[in-house]
Order: C-alpha cells, then structure tokens, then sequence
C-alpha cells in the first residue's frame, strides 16, 4: 500500500506559513515548535519539512541528510528544553502512526514530553 500524503493537513500548512506556529528549533530539513494542547510542561513537536506521512515512510523514503537532520534537531530540542538524559531528567518521545497509532494529523511527528513524570508508557483506549 503506497502512502498517501494530505498536502492540506495542519503541518503542512504551518510549514508552508499559512498558519503559525511556536517555534522552538528550524534546521534545513526540519522544524520543531511547541504543542498547541501541551500534556506535560515540555511538549514539542519535531518534523522533517518533507512529505511524509509516519516514521515508517520516512525511514523508507527520506534521504540520509533528511534522515540525520530530523535525529539531530531532535537531540537539540532535548537540549534546549533541559530535558536530555544527559544534563536534565529526561522524556518520553512518541510517533503515533495510522488508526492503531492514534495518529491525528498525517505529517511525521515525534512528539517530546517532558518537565514531569510522565507516567505509564500505554494507556488503555
Ligand atoms: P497525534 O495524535 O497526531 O500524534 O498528535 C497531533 C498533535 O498535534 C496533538 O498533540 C495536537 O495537540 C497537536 N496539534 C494539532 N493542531 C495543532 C496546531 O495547529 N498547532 C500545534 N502547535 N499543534 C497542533
């Protein structure tokens, strides 16, 4: 099944500057910014720029620049929320993807959460 990409969905839209977001890190092939629905005192939102649907498609289809941009950004919003394990207390990092993911918006998206305990890995539901 090939993956099919909305061009209309909310981050494409923040990416194309339609609509705005809170940003907290941009590199070439990647952009991070603050959830507007925040479940912990640190939750960020990292994407690549590129249209891709899930992390599976990404790490299927992505160039490797692409590819160690989006791992790099990611450390780096660790690193500026004060959250990596290394200096800080640490986070959760989640990738929801397709209907058993619970994915709402169809654009990759790790989501970094952090600032708390945050609780059991899985919930039910
Ligand atoms: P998902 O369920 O797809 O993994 O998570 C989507 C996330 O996007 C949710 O945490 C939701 O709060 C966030 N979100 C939805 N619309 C917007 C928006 O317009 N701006 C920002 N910053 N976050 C959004």
């Amino acid at each position: 099944m090939a993956y099919k990409y909305d061009t209309q969905n909310i981050f494409a839209k923040i990416l194309r500057g339609e609509i705005p977001c809170d940003k907290v890190l941009e590199t070439e092939h990647s952009l991070a910014f603050n959830d507007i629905s925040p479940q912990a005192p640190v939750h960020v939102l990292v994407i690549p720029k590129g249209p891709y649907v899930c992390f599976d498609h990404f790490a299927s289809s992505a160039s490797d620049q692409e590819i160690a941009d989006f791992s790099r950004a990611i450390s780096e919003v660790c690193r500026i929320k004060g959250v990596s394990a290394d200096s800080g207390n640490g986070y959760r990092m989640i990738s929801n993807a397709g209907p058993d993911g619970v994915q709402e918006v169809p654009h990759l998206h790790f989501h970094i959460l952090g600032g708390r305990r945050i609780g059991r890995m899985i919930q039910p539901g």
